[in-house]
């Protein structure tokens, strides 16, 4: 059972097919988002593709004749990987079954199974691959509960248009709070930004998210010893493009330091300063969505689920595809073949 149709869901599923495994038959893969796109589909509109990171094309899409690399560059990043996956969905015969949400994963006597909204189902291996748009994470700051503005969070943001005339204060140094900067400078009545660390700019246009090998390595320790995962671009920086230049530039994007508490209308910085806000917005990353797994007991007391060789060390019927250093389109690739592998080397043991 895969858990997850996104860039993660969609690679292991390639290889297991590529191994011999008939998709619907001797694997099933199960989404709870309404279309195909995984996690893309619900984000916002102005994210293009050419504002995103790259964006890299799964195994096999070369297929179908479509990839990221020549998709117009203006286009929303939603709908072309929405359409780009639907297309590989279809080439490949996956046979994604959405939308169907899993509750969660527990085990009955040596059974291990999965239950869904109305249902429950056995199987011998779960491949998890949810992701981590369904698990956005807020930092506390006293008075968070007191604000009689908005928060958003990035999962919440739709368009700028909705943030039109109101002071808004946005949280966070990666490239989500840049491009919202970005969009909402000349909407917004007031715009601050604030950062819990100085923003260190890459010279050179792109970020390869594998790049930052230091941070990769940051996050897979993390990941083989149970803690919970540090972000990954606080790792690697943001890279300066013209667009962030330009930015930088005519003084938008200067970061504040993180403000100390927040107020029934703004936020408090230690010296006194106050700045009034009607919304905050909290570009504060995510964490992997693992909710459902909760009966298993696979956290570790540091917080996170120990992953090696792509299973967790708890119970090694519990793959982990896209989690940690795999959180890239071009890590959940890697991780699609490797996993499957490993996936029909247990499937061959369990005879
Ligand atoms: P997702 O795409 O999140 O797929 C997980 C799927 O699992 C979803 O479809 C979800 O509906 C499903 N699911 C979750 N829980 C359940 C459940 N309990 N039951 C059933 N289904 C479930 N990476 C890049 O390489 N390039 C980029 O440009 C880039 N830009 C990004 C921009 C933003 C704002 C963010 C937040 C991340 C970005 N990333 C980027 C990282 C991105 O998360 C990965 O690239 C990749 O898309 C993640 O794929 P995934 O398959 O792991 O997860």
């Amino acid at each position: 059972m895969v858990i997850g149709a996104g860039q993660a869901g969609l690679s292991v599923s390639f290889y297991l097919q590529r191994l011999g495994l008939e998709p619907g038959q001797d694997f099933v893969v199960l989404d709870r988002g309404p279309s195909t796109g995984g996690a893309w589909q619900s984000r916002w509109e102005a994210l293009r593709i050419g504002s995103a990171h790259r964006i890299n094309d799964l195994p096999g899409m070369d297929a179908l004749g479509v990839s990221f690399e020549t998709a117009d560059r203006a286009l929303p990043a939603r709908d072309v990987v929405a359409d780009y996956y639907r297309q590989y969905e279809g080439h490949y015969n996956l046979q994604v079954r959405r939308p169907v949400d899993v509750k969660r994963v527990f085990n009955r006597g040596a059974e291990l199974v999965v239950g869904l909204d109305n249902e429950e189902v056995t199987t011998e291996i779960v491949v998890n691959a949810t992701g981590t748009w369904g698990s956005p994470f807020v930092p506390w700051y006293p008075g968070l509960n007191d604000f009689e503005g908005r928060h958003v969070h990035t999962t919440d943001y739709r368009s700028a248009a909705e943030f039109e005339g109101q002071s808004v204060v946005v949280v966070g140094g990666g490239t989500s709070a840049i491009g919202f900067l970005l969009e909402l400078e000349n909407v917004a009545s007031d715009l601050t930004w604030v950062t819990r660390r100085p923003i260190e700019y890459l010279d050179g246009g792109e970020l390869n998210l594998e790049a930052g090998a230091a941070a990769v390595a940051k996050q897979d320790e993390a990941a083989r010893a149970g803690r919970a995962l540090p972000s990954i671009v606080s790792g690697t920086g943001i890279p300066r493009t013209r667009r962030i230049q330009s930015g930088i530039d005519r003084g938008l994007l200067v970061a504040k330091p993180m403000f100390s508490a927040i107020e029934p209308h703004g936020v408090r910085w230690d010296d006194g300063t106050f700045q009034e806000a009607d919304v905050i917005v909290w570009s504060t990353g995510f964490r992997p969505e693992l909710r459902h797994l909760a009966p298993l007991k696979l956290r570790e007391k540091e917080g996170g689920v120990s992953v090696g060789n792509g299973s967790a060390w708890k119970d090694p019927r519990i793959f982990f595809a896209g989690y940690g250093p795999q959180a890239s389109t071009i890590g959940a690739n890697r991780a699609g073949r490797q996993i499957a592998r490993q996936v029909i080397a247990t499937l061959s043991n369990l005879g």
